[in-house]
């Protein structure tokens, strides 16, 4: 089936076969002139963008396509793999831009090669491109619809479970106490689990929200400078009475964390710090989850940006799952329950901050989360 969606004629096709086979002529060129053009443009394309690098060459192997004369399979091939360069809005926007520039860069080889005809040869171009434009919005709506889609369902399946605990417990306590039979022992363990389904049901609200505001590219950075000791000094403590329940012991730098760590020395960066906070406390809370006895979050400076490393002696990640958990949703078979939104998170934290996260693992003997951040963050941004 033909994507198509403005009409293109058969004189139209004929004639950006055309064009097609007389632009192949001058790829060099366009590609120079395009990359000027990139690196002028003012809204912050950038050449690194890896989006932009595999639009680029898409661009080329499309221009080939096209000059077969295989017009719906240049068309499906914008629909199938335009979701692949539109994965933020911000991509989305450069892509387009993109796009725009091309057609910029083309335009002077155009007029070399088809000056009689030039007015006709930039109408049906223009069918062309409205056809690309519109194919890629589509691929890209279609993509939120079901990533908001996915959203929902995961949200409304996770909440039910710690609200049915909820709902159960209450209802054995209402009618343990109408027939007197509830002891005290009993009605502590009763509010108790209540109270952790609730925790656990705040926990996922709040942190789908921020996914969702990050993921939204609303996010606005309010750059400060702090102490990256402390904020994993907060990080673990706030998840210290979790760790107390078990046998887990969190080290920061070699120091074992109890209520307070003395001594320990200041590692001041630039950045969004409740961003921060969060991120480190994700990589933290998740090692504490899987850690069998210990989990030592680790702090290096350097010159220009700081090391976070966050280890734990747990089960480790299958090296065929280890590219693919910093992955929107994504989750290892068999591991613990949780949402899949948390590693992504983190990523866009570090993405935002111009630094990095990853992650590495040996086989059974733990994992280590590495957050690498630039001490230095323009401000302003
Ligand atoms: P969640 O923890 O809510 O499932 P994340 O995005 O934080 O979501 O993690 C994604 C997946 O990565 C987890 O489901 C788990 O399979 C794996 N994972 C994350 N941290 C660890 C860890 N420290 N040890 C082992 N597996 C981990």
């Amino acid at each position: 089936m033909s994507k198509e969606i403005v009409s293109l004629s058969p004189d139209d096709k004929k004639l950006l076969i055309e064009i097609a086979a007389a632009m192949t002529k001058f790829e060099e060129e366009i590609a120079q002139k395009w990359d000027d053009l990139f690196v002028k443009s003012s809204n912050g394309l950038k050449e690194s963008d890896r989006a932009i690098k595999n639009f680029k060459e898409a661009v080329w192997l499309l221009l080939t396509s096209l000059s077969d004369g295989d017009f719906d399979a240049y068309f499906n091939r914008i629909d199938e793999k335009g979701i692949d360069f539109a994965k933020t809005k911000e991509q989305y926007e450069n892509l387009i831009l993109s796009f725009h520039l091309f057609e910029e860069a083309t335009f002077p080889y155009l007029q070399k090669s088809f000056a009689e005809k030039m007015k006709i040869v930039l109408t049906t171009l223009d069918h062309m491109y409205h056809n690309v434009i519109a194919i890629l919005a589509r691929a890209y709506f279609r993509e939120m619809e079901k990533e908001r889609e996915m959203f929902v369902n995961i949200l409304a399946h996770d909440l039910k479970n710690p609200l049915t605990v909820i709902i159960g417990y209450s209802e054995l306590m209402i009618e343990r106490s109408r027939t007197g039979t509830l002891s005290k022992d009993k009605e502590y363990v009763y509010l108790n689990m209540i109270k952790d389904s609730g925790v656990r049901m705040r926990q996922l609200i709040d942190s789908t929200l921020y996914y969702g505001k990050l993921k939204s590219g609303k996010y606005s950075l309010i750059i400060s400078e702090f102490d990256l000791a402390n904020i994993a000094w907060e990080a673990a403590s706030y998840l210290l009475t979790e760790a107390e329940k078990t046998p887990i012991s969190i080290h920061i730098n070699g120091h074992e964390l109890r209520e307070e760590v003395e001594g320990m020395t200041p590692v001041m960066i630039m950045g969004d710090r409740d961003l921060i906070l969060r991120g480190v406390g994700n990589y933290i809370s998740n090692a504490l989850k899987y850690a069998s006895s210990m989990v030592e979050v680790s702090l290096q400076e350097r010159d220009e940006d700081v090391l976070i490393s966050v280890k734990d002696d747990g089960s480790g990640i299958p090296t065929d799952h280890i590219d693919l958990i910093f992955g929107d949703y994504y989750m290892v078979p068999g591991g613990k329950p949780g949402t899949g939104l948390g590693l992504p998170s983190v990523r866009m934290i570090a993405d935002l901050h111009n630094g990095k996260a990853w992650a590495e693992s040996e086989g059974e003997k733990g994992s280590t989360f590495y957050l690498r951040l630039p001490k230095r963050q323009e401000t302003g941004h």
